[in-house]
């Protein structure tokens, strides 16, 4: 899911998202599928830190939120992909507001969002499973298709994978409002 608030929670504007990578076959691939809701496009997996995660009250950039974020994303990832992963072992790899999109009006969501996005490879190619009815076609996708697919690819995440160096970087970023919060670091 995606901070269009579709699961009928409270939006709370946070969101995590979750790169998956493999690197099997020598490259690079990315866990992609196709979003059932509009805005139908192509994104990974993402959704809103939920209570159940442990979200306390406070600034949520404050470093004590981390524990809940992670949770949240490990929970999303298992329920939009199968894939199941220890939060401990998810790299974060993106800090960022996000300043909204007005296409979404509708979606009973905050136009911002805090947006903690995280990474995990795997030298083996996981099987992708679809248990939420919220995204299909699940596919693992090379930088340069994802590059090729343009705007079909949902433009938070044209500027999620060029922040975590899988995309070339933008000259500027679509989405983030003001400069993202975390160092972007070098390639991994
Ligand atoms: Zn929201």
């Amino acid at each position: 899911m995606n901070p269009q608030n579709t699961s009928g929670a409270r939006c709370n504007r946070t969101s995590v998202g979750i790169i998956v990578t493999a690197t099997d076959n020598g490259d690079v691939r990315v866990a992609m599928g196709d979003r059932v809701k509009p805005p139908a496009c192509t994104a990974a997996f993402a959704g809103h830190v939920e209570p159940s995660d442990g979200l306390g009250s406070g600034d949520l950039h404050h470093p004590a939120h981390e524990a809940a974020f992670r949770r949240a994303a490990a929970r999303e990832l298992l329920e939009e992909s199968g894939i199941a992963v220890d939060p401990a072992e998810l790299r974060l790899v993106v800090g960022a507001v996000y300043a909204g999109n007005p296409a979404w009006g509708s979606g009973g969501c905050a136009p911002e969002h805090l947006w903690r996005v995280y990474e995990i490879n795997f030298r083996e190619a996981p099987a992708l499973r679809a248990v939420a009815r919220e995204n299909r076609n699940l596919r693992w996708m090379t930088p340069d298709e994802i590059g090729d697919a343009g705007q079909a690819v949902e433009p938070v995440w044209r500027d999620h994978l060029a922040y975590a160096h899988i995309l070339p970087a933008p000259e500027k970023w679509a989405t983030y409002q003001g400069e993202p919060l975390l160092d972007r670091g070098s390639p991994a």
